[in-house]
């Protein structure tokens, strides 16, 4: 995917300030952090949402997202870490290349989520866990 900015990140055709990779996966700065220490987590084949990634690779991306926590843990001693991974335009997805955002949360930062529940009925709910399961078992 050459039009990919973070296929070009992974290629080197446009820097990143890089703080991990291995064979399948790269973690690097976000250009515009929403926090001290915000990072991303990307697997190096482009890989558009978590719609489309392979489990094989989603197992090997979160066995590595641990030490990304534990790292900024250790640099800036945060006092929590949001991860966050948008998937599709209207879930606020800028980016269409899989990536784990990684936002350490300090004290007063400001940073909010303004997120109100849909308060259903228990009905609806086992209907909606009816239609996921099915889905899972089809
Ligand atoms: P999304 O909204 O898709 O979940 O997040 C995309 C993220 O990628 C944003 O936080 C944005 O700052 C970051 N980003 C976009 N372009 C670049 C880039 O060229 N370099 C780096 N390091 N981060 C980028
Ligand atoms: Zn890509």
């Amino acid at each position: 995917m050459n039009d990919c900015i973070f296929c070009k990140i992974i290629d080197g055709t446009i820097p990143s300030i890089k703080v991990y990779e291995d064979e399948h996966v790269y973690a690097f700065m976000d250009i515009t952090p929403l926090a001290k220490g915000h990072t991303l987590l990307i697997p190096k084949q482009h890989v558009k949402d978590l719609f489309d990634m392979p489990s094989e690779l989603a197992g090997h991306l979160y066995s590595v997202a641990p030490s990304i926590a534990n790292a900024i843990k250790t640099a800036f001693n945060p006092k929590g870490l949001n991860t966050l991974n948008n998937n599709g335009a209207a879930a606020y997805q800028s980016v269409f290349h899989y990536h784990l955002h990684f936002i350490p949360r300090y004290e007063e930062d400001g940073l909010t989520l303004v997120w109100e529940p849909i308060k259903p009925e228990m009905a609806e709910v086992q209907q909606a866990a009816t239609a996921i399961a099915d889905a899972l078992n089809a």
